[in-house]
């Protein structure tokens, strides 16, 4: 039990560092997972993620109380509270601020599926509209609502959240998001800026390639394996 909870500690604190040393986050963002079969969860201090330690976790519950830790939460910590709330069966959420995913937010491009990472997106990314920091439970559960069944919602003009079955996958897919939405800015660049030369994935594809690469795949602990250990030797900043 305590190797089992070290562990966890140490994949939030590993989560937290590969968003920032992969450039979804500089200052800002958080990655989260529940305490298995709680409503409360770990989460990194308000500070940036890059300087995540796990041995300096804050646990806080859906209701937003902070149930112990030292140090100041995260004011979006509600993002990660109200998802929880509403998805039982979601261990790990990632928020950041990824500068691509940024980009197709503001120029009113849905997310598409143009690259075999991008398949655990087959669904499609809802969009959450309004600007601002998510810094109380009415907001959380905004955003909880427009992520729905989801395993992802992009927030306009701010950044994105990913919401998986443990908080490896939901860093890695958040990485393979900003991948995606970074090639799909490419290729609009690369076709003028016509969206419809975009040679995006049909449903039938992007299954196949969900299955294959998406981050609940065999593949995926491959993916972890090595963000993990890219920011385990990655400078801050780097
Ligand atoms: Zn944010």
């Amino acid at each position: 039990m305590a190797d089992k909870d070290r562990e966890l500690r140490q994949d939030v604190a590993r989560a937290n560092r590969i968003i920032e040393r992969f450039g979804l986050a500089t200052a800002y963002g958080h990655a989260s997972a529940r305490i298995p079969g709680t409503d409360t969860f770990y989460i990194s201090t308000r500070r940036s993620p890059g300087l995540a330690d796990e041995n300096d976790l804050l646990v806080i519950d859906t209701a937003g109380r902070v149930v112990s830790g030292n140090g100041a939460p995260n004011s979006e910590f509600w993002i990660h509270a109200r998802i929880y709330a509403a998805r039982p069966e979601v261990n790990g959420i990632v928020h950041a601020h990824p500068l691509a995913c940024i980009a197709l937010t503001q120029i009113g491009e849905p997310h598409r599926v143009v690259h075999h990472q991008g398949g655990v997106f087959v669904e499609g990314i809802p969009v959450y509209e309004r600007i601002g920091l998510i810094r109380s439970r009415e907001l959380g559960d905004q955003v909880a609502q427009r992520l729905g069944n989801g395993v992802a919602v992009m927030m306009r003009g701010h950044g994105i959240t990913t919401a998986f079955a443990d908080v490896r996958a939901a860093t890695v897919a958040a990485c393979f998001l900003e991948e995606s939405a970074d090639l799909q800015m490419r290729m609009l660049n690369a076709a003028g800026g016509h969206a419809q030369r975009i040679r995006a994935f049909t449903r039938e594809e992007a299954e196949l390639a969900r299955d294959q690469t998406g981050p609940n795949a065999a593949a995926a602990g491959r993916a972890w394996e090595y963000y993990a250990n890219v920011a385990d030797t990655k400078p801050l900043g780097g």
